[in-house]
Formats: structure tokens, sequence, C-alpha cells
């Protein structure tokens, strides 16, 4: 008998596509059929990203069916304020899901028979319900960061936090035995990347998405057992399946990959290069840029940095930046605007991986045991820099000087530190081979993904 079709709906932001769409190749792989529903602006990126590095059409998709719905929001609208996007989606996007599964019936694909929705879309659960459509939920992050807005009423009756998410106490905490201490100051509402304003709201939607959530029948995350075993006895509902991985499959890049990169590091010795990426969203100051820039310069290694077109708003100046390219271009640096970053952590030349600590980065780091160096910018980043730092012991933080500048020196001692320390090199390794046997027939997450496919199967 041919197997479901299921919805795959991700919240719009790559750290939310890539993980989904990975699921979504397993579920194909196993006859499933999957529709994966972009949000508009998001479904054109992924295809031209797509067309520019297959160049045809043939591998769109890889066995996927990309569909896309309108986010709410006009052309010219800013999808990087917050505020904006969270209420355009939750206001609009409801609807324009009911006339996408109304129209894919109509259009004689079979019906829909489960929504495997992104947690922080809990408002497509209660579409999903008004279709006689059954849900599951994808919690695309660590177990920790939904343990932390689950228990946003302990840390409110605790005193931690008020009930608009706003600090009452400065300190650090543990949820739990064994999970990573946290200062409140950076719960991923409250830290510092985001005005107030933004906060409150990201509170607002993390608050009804803990609701919401109920809706759906299963919890899974992408994450495993063995790499949060505290998260995971505080909530054993919620079923690690992760890490996911795409096996060169497309993963939904909203950039172009410049593969110029791979055969760059094909040429560098083993255990060489200097990796620095901060994910889709961070950004830098021109300050801050050129300090990174000297720094990675200082190292004296090779070293391969993704600068995304948007990766410094107030942008830099050309004079320095065309003589920073002439010092480094060919063997000592590469820039690249976006790359397969799997390939990049999986390939032997990577020797430690300046990360902005978003999960998807953090997953692939380790499950390649390569040795961090955290620079979190925002978010569950803090949280997942804790992870690495305090849990795990398989890297190191970067520490800002008093005006919040991490300065070329501090850069060039913590590489240093990090690709010297054997404990780190070590405990990377040992992790790496859980993270893959977990994956494996028999492996913990192989039994909860498993779990996931029959009721799928139901
Ligand atoms: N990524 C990539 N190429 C790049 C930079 C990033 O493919 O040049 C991918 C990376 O592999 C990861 C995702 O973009 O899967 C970023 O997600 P993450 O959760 O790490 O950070 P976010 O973008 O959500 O801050």
């Amino acid at each position: 008998m041919a197997k479901a079709h299921v919805l795959v709906l991700p919240y719009p932001a790559q750290g939310h596509v890539t993980p989904l769409m990975e699921l979504s190749h397993r579920l194909v792989d196993l006859g499933f059929e999957v529709t994966f529903i972009n949000t508009e602006v998001d479904h054109a990126l992924v295809v031209a990203a797509l067309r520019a590095s297959s160049g045809g059409e043939a591998a769109l998709g890889g066995g996927i069916h990309l569909a896309s719905v309108p986010d709410g929001l006009t052309d010219d609208e800013d999808r990087k304020d917050l505020n904006k996007l969270i209420d355009a989606v939750t206001r609009h996007m409801p609807g324009h899901l009911e006339r996408l599964i109304a129209g894919l019936e109509a259009a004689g694909r079979p019906r829909a028979k489960w929504l495997v929705g992104d947690a922080n879309m809990g408002w497509s659960f209660e579409v999903a319900r008004k279709f006689g459509i059954r849900a599951v939920s994808v919690w695309p992050a660590a177990t920790a960061a939904l343990a932390l807005n689950l228990k946003i009423p302990k840390l409110i009756e605790d005193g931690l936090i008020d009930d608009k998410g706003l600090l009452r106490r400065q300190e650090t905490f543990e949820l739990a035995p064994g999970m990573p201490p946290l200062h409140t100051s950076q719960l991923p509402w409250t830290n510092a990347g985001a005005p107030e304003g933004q906060r409150i709201i990201f509170f607002d939607l993390i608050t009804r998405n803990n609701k919401l959530n109920d809706l759906a029948e299963m919890t899974v995350a992408n994450s495993f057992h063995e790499a949060e075993a505290g998260a995971s006895k505080l909530f054993p509902n919620i079923l690690p399946i992760g890490p996911l991985s795409a096996d060169r499959k497309p993963v939904g890049n909203l950039l172009p990959e410049d593969g110029r990169c791979i055969k760059w590091l094909d040429g560098q010795p083993d255990r060489s290069v200097v990796y620095v990426a901060f994910g889709s969203l961070a950004i830098f100051d021109g300050r801050q840029f050129q300090e990174l820039a000297e720094g990675l310069e200082l190292t004296g290694r090779p070293f391969l940095w993704v600068v995304r077109p948007d990766f410094t708003p107030g942008g830099l100046s050309k004079a320095w930046l065309d003589e920073f390219h002439q010092r480094v271009a060919g063997s000592r640096g590469m820039v690249v605007s976006w790359c397969s970053q799997q390939q990049v952590l999986a390939h032997r030349a990577a020797a430690c991986f300046v990360s902005h600590c978003g999960w998807n980065s953090t997953m692939e780091g380790v499950r390649n045991g390569v040795p961090f160096l955290c620079w979190p910018y925002f978010c569950d980043q803090h949280l997942n820099r804790s992870y690495i730092t305090n849990v795990w012991r398989t890297g190191l933080a970067v520490s800002p000087d008093v005006d919040g500048i991490v300065t070329k020196e501090e850069l060039r001692t913590k590489v240093e530190q990090v690709i010297g320390d054997a404990g780190i090199k070590k405990r990377a390794r040992l992790f790496a081979d859980v993270a893959r046997r977990c994956v494996r027939e028999g492996g913990s997450s192989y039994e909860n993904f498993n779990r996931l496919v029959n009721l799928l199967s139901e």
C-alpha cells in the first residue's frame, strides 16, 4: 500500500528549512509522499539556489514536492524584523495554508494525512485539525531549548523572569542536573541580540506555541539522547531523532553554494583549516568584521570564511577590503558568500569551527568531530555554546572586551588554544562516534525515528 501524503511546514528561516528538508528526504526514501511548504520568498530562493548548483530542473527537490504560500508581508517589507514577520505569519499564513491544502486536493493530489510541522508554527496544527489532518511537531533545535520554553511557568514561579519574559534576577541556573548552565541574560528570548519590543513578541510566540504543541501527537527533535541526557530525562516525550543529515541531497539553501571552496580545501593539509561561519542571520558591524578578518590573518593558518552578502549591513571600507583580499587571496584564505557547510565540516582539512553555535551548525560540527570556537550571537545560541563548553567540552568560547568587541588577539589566542588542546580534540572525536552510532540501526535516534515512521504509517 502506498505510504501517506505528508505535508511538511518549516518556520521561514534557513535553520528551520534545512532540518525539515533533511527529515523530508528520510520520509521520501521510505516511500512517503512529501509536500514541502515554504513561504513564497523562501521558495523562490531555494529554487534559484538549486538551479544555480544543479544546473537543471531534474534534481530540484530530490523527490520532494516543493510548494509555497505567501507569508503575509509585501515584497518590500523587512523580513528580518521579527515583529513584522511573526505578526504577518501568524495572522495571514493560516488562511493561505488552508487554501493550499484545498488546492492540492482539487488538483488531484492524494489527500494529506499528516502535517509534520515546525513547533514554531503551532498555528498550523489548528489548520491541520480543521482538515482532519493529524499532526507531528518538529523541534529543529536542542531539546534543552524546548525544555526552557516549556518550563517558562517555573522560571516565572522561581522569580527569574516576569510574565512578559523579562529578567527579574541576574544569575546562572540549570534547569535540571546535566543540563547546560545558562545565565538569565542569555535566555533565548531575553538575550542581547534583539530590542525589547521584539523580545516580548518572541516570548509571546513561545508561550502560544507551548500550548499549541499539545495538538501534535508526537514531538521530535533534531538532537540525540546521548547529547542531552538531562533534558531528555526532564521531557522524555520529546523524541530526539538526530542529528539529521542530508547525504548530499538538497537541504533547501536560500543562497547558492560556492563550490570552489571544496576544491580549495582539497589542496590543504589534514586538520589545518579554520572554518568560520555564523549561519544565516547573525550580522557584524564594520569594526567587529575588521577585527575578525585581521585575527584570522594573525593565526597564520589557512581559513575558509563565509561572509553572506548581508553580513555587514553598515558596509565596509572598500579600500580596506580590497587590501585584505589581496593579502589573503589564494592559499592563505578563502572568503565565500555561502558554501555546503556539511561538506566543509566533513572534509579532512577542517581543523576547527569558529561558529555562532546555531543548532544546525552545532550538530554538523559535532557529528564530524570538529572542535568549536564558540561565538554566539543571539537566541538559543548561548545555550548551545554552554553545551559545547560546559557539558560536552568540545570547544571554547571567545570573550568580548569591555566594549563588547572580540579583538584580533583574542581570536588568535583562542583559535590556537582550541586547535592545540588534545583533550578537546579527543572528546570531539569520541562524541562524533556517539552521534553517528545513534542514527545507525539499534541507536537511540534510529529507534525514535522508527516510532515516528510507525505513527505516520497508521
Ligand atoms: N550553512 C550553509 N552554508 C554556509 C553557512 C551555513 O550551508 O555557508 C548552513 C549550515 O550548514 C546550517 C544552516 O546553514 O545547516 C544554519 O543553521 P544554524 O541553525 O546553524 O544557524 P541559523 O542560520 O539558524 O542562525
